[in-house]
């Protein structure tokens, strides 16, 4: 049925985005959070968890390839990648799309977002859900972490919600020492870190926290549109020094190796290289390399 209504989004108490939505899809109050999805005007279809935007079918592939793409390019050799939260499905389809990945892992606190990613977001997860190197965990990220075997993994990508809720554990003390335990001798954890121009906390203090467990932290940038604020930050953090400034063209080479070149709409090898490139409002929120 179509409405004229509006739906606001919460990030911010001051400030925000809103949507014009053409039919709600689903609402649904887990064990965990809000769920929201709909049909906006602007933007495909939107999840919204506990009113925060999360993918929109519009802009996810910028992040999701970002996010994505680069830790593993970077890497150049990561095949065995461990994903914590996206339980939308499509940092899982993107690590599919490299070659040289032989296991994915992915760990989801809340069941109820896969469930209804897959019924009403088919396209952002595509056919990952059954790939054979994919294992999908429901569970907490923090929990699974602490139970994996050492220098199990060569790349963790967490695409987490906020530090706020069930999301607040996937950015402490605990949780990285973990990571940088289960990662190879060459691993490298990437983690979603919130818009600097409004969360800058976010950045600074999972960047020191990172910094305590892992030698070289740093981080990227995106250009997602429905993040507002400018800016979305990845935090990067690496056992291995120069993860961060790999040549484009060895980073090129590796996208030809792995099948990923030519497959993407935002990223590209000088993309990937630029992105490290931060502004100085983002980089001093940064530990000093
Ligand atoms: N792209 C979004 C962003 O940048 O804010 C994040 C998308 S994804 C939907 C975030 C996911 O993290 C949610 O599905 C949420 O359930 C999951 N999540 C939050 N806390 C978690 C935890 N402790 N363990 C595993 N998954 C978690």
């Amino acid at each position: 049925m179509a409405t004229d209504s509006w739906v606001n989004e919460t990030l911010y108490a001051g400030w925000g985005q809103r949507f014009r939505i053409r039919r709600e899809l689903a609402r649904v109050q887990s064990d965990f959070q809000d769920i929201m999805i709909f049909e906006s005007e602007t933007h495909g279809r939107v999840m919204l968890l506990d009113g925060v935007v999360q993918i929109t079918e519009g802009d996810e592939f910028v992040y999701q390839e970002m996010l994505t793409h680069v830790p593993l390019l970077a890497h150049g050799a990561a095949s065995r990648v461990l994903i914590i939260g996206a339980g939308d499905g499509g940092v899982l389809r993107r690590v599919l799309q490299h070659r040289n990945v032989s296991r994915a892992v992915m760990v989801e606190i809340d069941g109820e977002v896969i469930r209804l990613a897959r019924e009403f977001l088919p396209s952002i997860g595509g056919d990952a859900w059954t790939d054979s190197r994919a294992e999908v965990i429901v569970g907490d990220g923090i929990d699974y972490v602490k139970r994996a075997a050492d220098g199990s993994f060569d790349a963790i990508i967490v695409d987490s919600t906020d530090p706020i809720g069930v999301g607040e554990v996937l950015f402490t003390d605990e949780f990285y020492a973990n990571c940088a335990r289960i990662l190879s001798a060459d691993g490298l954890v990437v983690n979603q870190c919130g818009v600097p121009f409004m969360q800058a906390d976010e950045l600074r203090d999972t960047s020191l926290r990172r910094a305590r467990f892992l030698p070289h932290v740093g981080a990227y940038v995106a250009a997602v549109p429905t993040y507002v604020g400018g800016y979305m930050t990845l935090g990067f953090a690496a056992k291995r020094a120069g993860l961060s400034g790999v040549p484009v063209d060895t980073i090129r080479a590796r996208a030809e190796a792995s099948g990923i070149l030519g497959q993407t709409q935002y990223w590209t090898p000088e993309i990937h290289a630029a992105a490290f490139h931060l502004p100085p409002y983002i980089a001093k929120h940064l530990p000093p390399s």
